[in-house]
This record gives C-alpha cells, sequence and structure tokens, in this order.
C-alpha cells in the first residue's frame, strides 16, 4: 500500500490550494486524489466556454435536487465540477469575498480565528491583485484577479439604471464597503480562467513531494479505533487504497463531503442505519445545515442587439467582438456572462445589503440552457438572498459512491426568505423599469405583466427560483450539536481527519463562494503544518 504524510480527497478549489501549501516547503509527501478528469478542454480555459460546461457532463456533476415541495414540486438542477479546480474550473469567475460581518459572525458563534480581520490576510495573500496592492488586496499570491475584459456596452445601461434607482455605485465589492452597483473583479488571467488548478496546482506538478491522481473516485475513509489512516478507491478495475501517515484531508465539496463521510460510518445514525452501514462515529450534523443563495431570474425582451441572442444582428456583433481576443485577449470569448451587479438593501433600514445583483445581457433561462429564448433580443437579472434562512440536506441514495447523494435544497422554506424574494422580484423589475434601460425595453417575459401581488409573486418564485451554485455548511464548523469539525476544521471524535472546503461553513457568506473557500484551505494548511510541528517561524511563509 502506498503511503503519503497527507493525503486529500477532491482537486476542487480547496483542494488545489491544500495541494500547494502542504506541498511547498518539500517536507511532506502529498497525494490529491480527484474524481474527476485533468482540466484539459477549452471549455475550462476560455471562459465563455462556461455555456457549454453547465451541458458537459464530464466534467460537471450535473446533480437534481429531489422533487422540492417549497418549488412546486421542482427538481433543481445543481451543478458542480468534477476535473482538477473542482468547480473554480467551471464557475462564473466573480471573484466576491462576502462581507465583514459574515466572517465576524463565525467567530461570535465561537470559531476562534474566524473574524474578519483574523481572515483577511488569508485572502489578501492568495491573491495577485492586478489593480496593485492597498489595505484589502495583495500583488503576491498565485491567484489572479482582475478587471473584466469583456464588459458588453449593455452593463453600463444595467449600472446606470440601477444608480438612477437609487443604489449606490461601487468600484470594490471586496473593499471597504460591500453595497453598491459596479463591475465585479474576475479570477482571469490575460483573458483566460484561473482556476484554483491553474494558480495552485498546475505550475507545482513538477514537485517530486506531490502526486496528483485524476478519475479516481475515493470511495471510504478507512478509519481504524477512531484514527483515520487511509483511503480506499477502485482505480483500473480494482480495489486499492492509500496511507496517510500525518492527516486525511476531505476537500471533496458540500454535496460529496457528506457523502464521503457517511459511507465511512460517520454521521446521522438514522440515516447510515437506513443503509446497512456500520456506525464508526455517530455525528448528527453531517449533511444537514446545507444552504444556498435562492435566486430568481428576471427576463425582459430588449431593443438592443449587442447582447448574446441567437439573431442575425447579435450574431455580427458577436464575431466582432469575437476578434477581439485574438488580437487583444479581450472581448467577448472572455465573458463570464455576468460581468456587472452589485449588493443592494432589500430595505433601506437594515445595516448591510442582503441582495446580491447578476446582470447578464442575454435573454436567459434554465441556467443558460434554454436555448430557445435566446432566439430572442434580450436581458435577465439574477437577484439572490445573502443569508437565507432556510435549511436543507444531504442524504445518501444508497451506500455506493457512484450513486448521486440525495439533495433536499428546502429553498424558501422560511417565510422570512420569501418575503425578501418578493421585496427581490419587484426590485429587478423597478431596474428595468428605469432609464436608461427602459428607454429600449420592450415587453417582460417573465414576471409577465399581471404578477403584481405578493402572491402571484410567491407563486413565480415557485416556479422559477433556483440555485445560484453556493450549497454550503453541510459539515459545519463549530462546537453546537450540529457541529461536524471544530474551528481548525478537525472531524469531531475522529483523529487525523479533517474537512476542508465550502461544507465547512457554518453560515453561508454574503457573495460567491470560491474566494472564501480558498481562504479556508490556506488558513488550514496553516493548522496543519502547525500541527506537524512545521517551524513556526516559517509558517508565515506557507501562505
Ligand atoms: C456553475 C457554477 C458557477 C459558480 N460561480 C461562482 C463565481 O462566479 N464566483 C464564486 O466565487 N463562486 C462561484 N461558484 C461557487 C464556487 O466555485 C464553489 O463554492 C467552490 O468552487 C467550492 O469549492 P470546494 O473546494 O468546496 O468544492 P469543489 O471545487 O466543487 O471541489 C470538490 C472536488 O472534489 C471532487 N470529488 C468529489 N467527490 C470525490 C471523491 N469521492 N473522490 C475524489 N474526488 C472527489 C470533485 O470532482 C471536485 O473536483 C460557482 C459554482 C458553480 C458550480
Amino acid at each position: 500500500m502506498k503511503t503519503f504524510d497527507y493525503v486529500i480527497v477532491g482537486g476542487g478549489s480547496a483542494g488545489c490550494v491544500l495541494a500547494d501549501k502542504l506541498s511547498a516547503c518539500g517536507n511532506y509527501s502529498v497525494c490529491l486524489l480527484e474524481a474527476g478528469k485533468e482540466d484539459k478542454s477549452w471549455l475550462i480555459h476560455l471562459p465563455i466556454g462556461i455555456i457549454g460546461l453547465m451541458r458537459d457532463r464530464t466534467l460537471n456533476w450535473q446533480f437534481n435536487s429531489q422533487r422540492e415541495a417549497t418549488l412546486n414540486n421542482r427538481e433543481i438542477f445543481t451543478p458542480r465540477g468534477k476535473t482538477l479546480g473542482g468547480s473554480s474550473s467551471i464557475n462564473a469567475m466573480l471573484y466576491v469575498r462576502g462581507q465583514k460581518q459574515d466572517y465576524d459572525h463565525w467567530h461570535s458563534l465561537g470559531n476562534q480565528g474566524w473574524s474578519y480581520d483574523e481572515v483577511l490576510p488569508y485572502f489578501k495573500a492568495l491573491e495577485h491583485q492586478e489593480r496593485g496592492a492597498d489595505e484589502y488586496h495583495g500583488i503576491n499570491g498565485s491567484l489572479n484577479v482582475a478587471d473584466s475584459v469583456s464588459k458588453p456596452a449593455i452593463n453600463e445601461e444595467f449600472i446606470q439604471s440601477a444608480i438612477a434607482a437609487g443604489y449606490p455605485e461601487n468600484n470594490d465589492f471586496n473593499g471597504a464597503t460591500q453595497e453598491g452597483i459596479g463591475y465585479f473583479q474576475v479570477t482571469q488571467k490575460n483573458g483566460l480562467r484561473h482556476s484554483a488548478a491553474k494558480a495552485f496546482l498546475t505550475p507545482n506538478l513538477t514537485r517530486t513531494n506531490l502526486t496528483v491522481i485524476t478519475q479516481t473516485q475515493v470511495d471510504k475513509i478507512l478509519i481504524e479505533n477512531k484514527v483515520a489512516t487511509g483511503v480506499s478507491f477502485k482505480h483500473k478495475g480494482k480495489m486499492q487504497s492509500i496511507r496517510a501517515n500525518n492527516e486525511v484531508i476531505l476537500s471533496a465539496g458540500a454535496i460529496h463531503s457528506p457523502q464521503l463521510l457517511m459511507l465511512s460510518g460517520v454521521g446521522p445514525v438514522e440515516e447510515l442505519n437506513r443503509h446497512d452501514i456500520d456506525v464508526i462515529h455517530p455525528l448528527e450534523g453531517v449533511g444537514k445545515n446545507l444552504q444556498d443563495h435562492v435566486d430568481i431570474l428576471s427576463v425582459a425582451e430588449h431593443k438592443r442587439t449587442n447582447v448574446l441572442a441567437y439573431r442575425p444582428k447579435s450574431a455580427w456583433w458577436a464575431i466582432k467582438e469575437s476578434m477581439k481576443f485574438f488580437k487583444k485577449r479581450q472581448g467577448l470569448l472572455t465573458t463570464v456572462v455576468a460581468e456587472s451587479g452589485g449588493f443592494i438593501k432589500s430595505e433601506p433600514s437594515l445595516t448591510e445589503p442582503d441582495l446580491q445583483l447578476h446582470f447578464v445581457p442575454a435573454a436567459m433561462d434554465d441556467h443558460g440552457r434554454n436555448h430557445k429564448l435566446l432566439c430572442t433580443y434580450g436581458i435577465a437579472m439574477h437577484v439572490c438572498l445573502l443569508r437565507p434562512k432556510s435549511r436543507g440536506t444531504i442524504t445518501l441514495n444508497s451506500d455506493k459512491v457512484n450513486h448521486h447523494p440525495r439533495i433536499h435544497m428546502n429553498m424558501l422554506d422560511h417565510q422570512d426568505d420569501i418575503n425578501t424574494m418578493i421585496k427581490a422580484v419587484k426590485i429587478a423589475k423597478n431596474i428595468f423599469s428605469t432609464p436608461p434601460l427602459s428607454n429600449a425595453h420592450v415587453k417582460y417575459i417573465f414576471p409577465d405583466d399581471n404578477c403584481t401581488s405578493d402572491q402571484e409573486i410567491h407563486e413565480f418564485l415557485k416556479n422559477k427560483c433556483n440555485t445560484i451554485y453556493h450549497p454550503v455548511g453541510t459539515c459545519k464548523m463549530g462546537q453546537d450539536e450540529l457541529a461536524v469539525v471544530d474551528e481548525q476544521l478537525k472531524v469531531h471524535g475522529i483523529n487525523k481527519l479533517r474537512v476542508v472546503d465550502a461544507s465547512i461553513m457554518p453560515t453561508l457568506v454574503s457573495g460567491n463562494t470560491n474566494a472564501p473557500t480558498m481562504m479556508i484551505a490556506a488558513k488550514a494548511a496553516v493548522s496543519i503544518l502547525a500541527d506537524a510541528n512545521y517551524s513556526a517561524s516559517k509558517l508565515g511563509e506557507v501562505i
């Protein structure tokens, strides 16, 4: 059996950062196991490929939730990356950290070391900010953070309409204040996607102490006397295992990490019994506390033709835009589809934004998979709820790793979430109805003009709400009865096992989750190396 000091399960946002940081000093051998294949496809690297990635069955797990009673019995499409870089290889590349209050809240829940002031240095250290360094940004990290080089002109109209509707302007959502409307920064370098793999793994593949094994889905964490000793998996048709001298680190993401814990006998007893899995350690919170940004899309027909559409004038515009890529690495091929947006308050009396906007220069529906609607010149706006109160679960469909876990989103279960999302729909309509956007407005596609009362809007929400792809919380950090890991991300009750990925967030951050997940991994790496007695004076160099 092969032995490494650290075995990391999952080569996504967190796994790539960990693989880099744990192998950098050269003292430890690290093995990274990833279920998906290498990140070679151009769909990954060329930003506009995101549209194709939604439909790609090899690079995207393409989960569907169970039928959701709160959403008129619809299954909710839940894409997740299945390749090196994980979801950072198929995501929309928006670089957002969340609010100061998110991390101060984690700290107030008893998680020492996770306040904003304590996590900010990790965000800064991971980043190479193209605008230069300042109080909030760093320039020495491996992750390139850039201003988008694709800004279809209609984004400016959206920004001006939102400002005219009363929202402030903001040119740095990760700076002193998050509130306002503007352009997102993106994780791109020279017009190409800069995934966690590109930033943290690919440049380090020549390290002799780093082994990366792809197309290998771990099916169990091996646990002896409540100590994690390694992992098992099927490779080339044969069952194999790898041993970990120091630790096993689970970074399989918010859907798979709880699944793998349960398959390994760590989880709610009732759920393990249901699937005849031996209980190694009862841990009630595994798979509970699922939180995601519930999102509603409003779509309108528009007179502008410089939008993404299967129409003659748009096609001509797209060709001209695409040529810019070959000349200057700019233009439409580098689009993240939602270049502009912002963070706003559903009520002026709130102290912090509770809604996020993503503006889309296209009549888009069903995660971009509805190509019929793209035959219309149009625009769309996502509005999502930043701190939902509804909670879902991840459970098992069977005791087999290759059976997708059972996702119960339970969005809009809490009345407060419904109330705020009703306001969200009204806010989107108001911005669409404000000049300059309204000057070229033709008609609303959905919600239609008859959807005006709160009851009608709630029905619309039930029919149309979706995830905007930020599931977290299913192996949450804390000390309460649903906590799965402690503040050092060690699994309660099992030695030498940590969970390090988006699943450990006790509450969802107020923004997109890629940068926060990488911050979590960098912070965990310091904690892991400190436990291995790595020179305290050199720990600062790790990040
Ligand atoms: C379509 C989409 C758009 C998004 N847009 C943005 C955005 O614009 N900005 C942003 O900040 N965030 C965005 N996100 C969210 C963000 O990308 C994720 O929150 C983040 O990547 C999660 O990182 P992770 O390490 O927790 O999991 P992941 O990055 O998903 O990594 C988990 C990895 O583990 C692997 N794995 C799972 N099970 C096993 C197993 N048993 N054995 C081996 N390997 C396994 C998976 O294949 C995967 O590669 C988006 C996500 C999606 C899906």
